[in-house]
């Protein structure tokens, strides 16, 4: 919220295209009011945190591309969305998914909003559930499940029948993007949001990054120090993302 002489301006949301992708965001605060307004929306709207790796997925999978398009709002959460942006000229704020989806969570508690959360390993979701239950104060968790099912229709129905607000799902990507897609014309109205490993962090399976990596964007950095398997992953997606950044024609 941006406030001018006493004018309360709700839901300015700059949008920038970088390569075809149409990316939502400013600051934290910016895309958290926007998100606030979709839970309250009359229908299903997906929101994306995206990163360097779902770029180099959405070249060589063009169902995938056409989910990104068609996405009421994605946030710029890897360091190397906001390094292309500033490569564009403009300076936007990351929108870290993991602290995304904790502040959507308090707002729900506060506000009354049910919630549901699908996904990570049946022992990871069970202790992520307690935690937040503990830590939350009139957290209405509706429903559930683990991330290891083989029919979304089974998901589906659960998920009809609770009617949450907030729907978060920790599948991986572009597992959990597909997921969200699909259930876009089968939903009660809800905001659905693809969380990739935030459940195996506030179950505490997995330790978050040092503030001091988190501040200088270097989150990244330790997970791959942790994690060095995640190296492959990631190194050559960043150079060559912004490589192709610095080369893209926005217009084609
Ligand atoms: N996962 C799942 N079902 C699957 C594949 C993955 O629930 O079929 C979960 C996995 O247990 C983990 C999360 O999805 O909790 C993916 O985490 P990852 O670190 O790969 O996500 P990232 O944050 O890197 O997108």
């Amino acid at each position: 919220m941006i406030v001018i002489f006493d004018i309360y301006i709700y839901n300015i949301l700059m949008s920038y295209k970088l390569m075809g992708i149409k990316i939502d965001g400013e600051s934290f605060i910016c895309s958290l009011d926007h998100a606030f307004n979709l839970i309250n929306d009359d229908k299903v709207s997906q929101v994306v945190t995206i990163n360097p790796e779902m770029y180099a997925q959405a070249e060589t999978d063009i169902e995938f591309k056409k989910v990104l398009q068609k996405a009421e709002m994605i946030v710029p959460d890897g360091i190397g969305i906001k390094i292309a942006l500033k490569i564009k000229g403009h300076d936007v704020e990351r929108v870290p998914g993991v602290d995304f989806a904790r502040t959507l969570i308090d707002w729900c508690a506060k506000n009354n909003k049910p919630i549901a959360i699908i996904g990570a390993k049946e022992e990871v979701i069970n202790k992520a559930v307690e935690n937040l239950k503990k830590e939350v104060e009139n957290l209405n968790i509706v429903y559930y499940h683990n991330g290891y099912f083989d029919d979304n229709n089974e998901i589906y129905e659960k998920l009809k029948e609770s009617a949450p607000r907030l729907v978060l799902v920790a599948l991986g990507s572009p597992k959990q993007e597909f997921f969200i897609y699909n259930a876009k014309n089968i939903l009660p109205p809800c905001l659905m949001i693809g969380i990739g490993g935030s459940l195996d962090v506030w179950s505490g399976t997995v330790r978050r990054a040092p503030k001091i990596f988190q501040n200088l964007g270097l989150e990244w950095l330790y997970r791959t120090i942790c994690q060095p398997e995640r190296f492959k992953r990631i190194f050559p997606s960043i150079p060559k993302f912004l490589w192709k950044v610095i080369t893209y024609k926005e217009d084609k």
